[in-house]
């Protein structure tokens, strides 16, 4: 079974073995290559958004 997953940073589909895992608070998140490995990795913030939007649009504080 082929899952694919989609690239945190160029928003790419690639298949989930062929991707790199990215954790960042506490959510997996995943990049296509090393080169958006090393953008996520250089500015989290700018790329983690949660996977599913809130339909509230509810800011969720920590
Ligand atoms: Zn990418």
């Amino acid at each position: 079974m082929t899952e694919s997953v989609k690239c945190a940073v160029c928003g790419k589909t690639v298949l989930k073995t062929a991707a790199l895992s990215l954790a960042h608070q506490g959510q997996t998140f995943y990049a296509c290559g090393p080169g958006c490995r090393d953008k996520f990795t250089k500015n989290p913030a700018k790329y983690a958004k949660a996977p599913k939007a809130p339909s509230g649009g509810t800011p969720q504080k920590p």
